[in-house]
């Protein structure tokens, strides 16, 4: 366990508000917090969000955003809305935070972040522009950066550092560029 997936756990039943207990659930082969009051096992509960690596149309950099007053180099992300798909959200996450189109995606992989409870499913996208438009409430800059550049840029020991390396290291960028221009 690192300190990305250590379990925050749940005390308390979301319906009732009353203490949970843990009980063995056989489907599950383990214990299960369970409200007596409701009689209902209460699995986990948490937030869903994506980030994303947003490569540029050439395939040649990366996008990297610094938020909220800070200097760290992060990667575009957002919430995933009740009701929306992950890639309706990266779409609308990509647009709304920096004014990107994105021409393709691929999945990069997922890690649980327990710091805000959230569910972090990382995409490689291809924007169809360079042009930024950012949203200046969430967004103070983004900065177009070359690939070796990212990875020196992007803020250490951090998930969205995982993130790029993991895409760099495969080639998302490349595969993104290929796809594009098949269409
Ligand atoms: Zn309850």
């Amino acid at each position: 366990m690192d300190k990305f997936v250590e379990e925050p756990g749940m005390r308390y039943c979301p319906a009732c508000g009353g203490r949970l207990e843990e009980k063995y659930l056989e489907g599950e082969g383990r214990e299960i917090p369970y409200c007596t009051a409701c009689g209902e096992y209460r699995f986990p509960i948490y937030s869903t969000a994506v980030s994303m690596e947003i490569f540029s149309p050439s395939g040649e950099k990366v996008l990297l955003i610094q938020q909220y007053g800070r200097k760290r180099y992060i990667l575009v992300a957002g919430y995933v809305n009740r009701g929306e798909s992950a890639e309706e959200a990266l779409l609308r996450e990509a647009a709304e935070e920096v004014g990107l189109g994105i021409a393709g995606y691929r999945f990069n992989r997922s890690r649980f972040f327990a710091g805000s409870n959230t569910l972090m499913l990382n995409f490689a996208c291809i924007a169809d522009t360079e042009e930024l438009s950012l949203r200046p409430q969430e967004v103070d800059s983004a900065c177009w950066f070359g690939l070796g550049e990212a990875r020196e840029k992007i803020y250490r020991g951090s998930l969205a550092e995982q993130f790029l390396v993991e895409a760099l290291d495969k080639g998302l960028n490349r595969v993104l560029l290929e796809e594009k221009k098949r269409r």
